[in-house]
Formats: structure tokens, sequence, C-alpha cells
């Protein structure tokens, strides 16, 4: 009887220290969501608009005032401003930076800062803050020696360049049009302005600032602007 009772109690001893031990762990996690962030796609004015394997966009609309929630971001986003103004950006216990964003502007998130990253975004000026973000998905990048766009590229202007993607811009004046390219990858665009788009046989479409496509590889294409404003389109192509 004497020695089981000797042997128990350093089990109960080193029961209890374990079970402080666990304790102490567990308050890492509660303390990280007392601080209150949310996946950038739960943040409600950042909306998900469209979504597949290669790809996802998000249409961020923040009115005058607005203060976002903290949000994560784990995709390096291509940003098109549709509607730029004052705002300010503060990762997660870090110093506020304020910037004045101008409509048409074109950044990378992965310009600021490393991913992922948990930060908030104030709309500070008295227009809404608009923008379109694009994501590449998936790691595998295109075969070497896979030419992105092959054909006639006039009008197509690089504008940015990443490991993931390049960017170009397109200004039309009314009736003038790009040069007949062929895009082999996938590849996105968003409209800056207002028009009217002519796209050879497949006929000519109002578009407004904002709208976005996306396209897969494989797609030969003119883009003519065939309304009587001037016309800008952003197009991001894979690489
Ligand atoms: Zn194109």
């Amino acid at each position: 009887m004497t020695d089981l009772h000797v042997n128990i109690r350093p089990l109960g001893a080193v029961r209890g220290l374990v079970a402080g031990f666990a304790f102490g762990l567990t308050l890492f996690p509660s303390a990280a969501w007392t601080a209150d962030w949310v996946p950038v796609a739960e943040e409600p004015r950042h909306r998900p608009v469209f979504e597949n394997e290669q790809a996802i966009i998000l249409d961020v609309n923040l009115p005058p005032g607005y203060v976002s929630l903290y949000h994560e971001h784990r995709i390096d986003l291509l940003y098109v401003t549709i509607t730029g103004t004052q705002v300010w950006a503060q990762p997660l216990n870090g110093e506020r930076m304020d910037a004045d964003v101008a409509t048409g502007d074109l950044r990378f998130s992965s310009d600021n800062h490393d991913l992922p990253h948990i930060h908030q975004v104030a709309n500070v000026g008295s227009s809404p803050f608009h923008i379109i973000g694009i994501g590449r998905k998936g790691a595998d990048h295109s075969k070497a020696g896979t030419i992105a766009i092959d054909g006639d590229t006039e009008g197509l202007v690089l504008d940015q360049q990443k490991t993931q993607a390049s960017v170009y811009r397109i200004r039309l004046a009314p009736g003038e049009k790009t040069g007949e390219h062929r895009h082999n990858l996938p590849h996105a665009h968003v409209f800056l302005t207002d028009g009217m788009l002519s796209v050879g046989s497949g006929g000519t479409i109002p578009v407004t600032a904002g709208q976005f496509l996306w396209q897969p590889g494989n797609i030969t294409h003119v883009y003519e602007n065939g309304g009587d404003q001037p016309l800008e389109i952003v197009e991001m192509q894979w690489r």
C-alpha cells in the first residue's frame, strides 16, 4: 500500500504541470483572436466578384469616411484604381501611412508590403475609393519559352512587370484600335472609363468603368473604341 501511494504522488504532480503548460499555450491563439481581423473576402467592402482556379477578382469600394476592418491579404493583387481619393493604411501593430491614390493608378500589393499582410484601410477623402483587385492564383508559372502575347501588340503599353504577370495599358481615341494580338495564357481586363468596345465580329458592347473581364489563354483579339469618348483598358497578362 505504501509503495503504491508513493508512486501515485509524483504522477499527479506531472499531470498538473502538463495541464498548466497546455493552458499557457492556448492563451496565444485567443490573444490573436481578440486582435479581431478577418480574411480579406470577409471584409464587408472587399467583395469577391470572380474566382476560379487561376484568378480571384475583388471589387473594393470604400465610401468617404469608411474605416475597414483589419483584414488579411494572402495573394498579391494588382490594384486598378477606378476612383482615387485620400486614404490611410495601417498594418496590424504598425504605423499608419497616408496616401493620395489617383484615379487610374496601378500598383501591386507586394509593392507596399510582404505577404501575407494584415492591415486596415480608411477613406478620408470626399470621393468613393473604388479599386478592382486582380490576383493570380496558383504558384505554377508557364513553361519556360511560352510567349504570353504574340502578333501585333500595337496599342498595348507595358506599365507593370512582376514574376507572375505583366500589366498593359490600352488607351484608344474614338475609332482607334489595337493590333490583332494573341494571348497564349490567361489574362484579365479592367475598364477604366465608360464607353463602347468593338471586338471585331463579336460586335460592339457598352462597358463601364470598374467592369472587368477574365479570359483564358488561346484568344486572339482586336479592341476598337466604338464610342465617341476616349476608352482606357488595363490588361493583366499571366506570365
Ligand atoms: Zn489583348
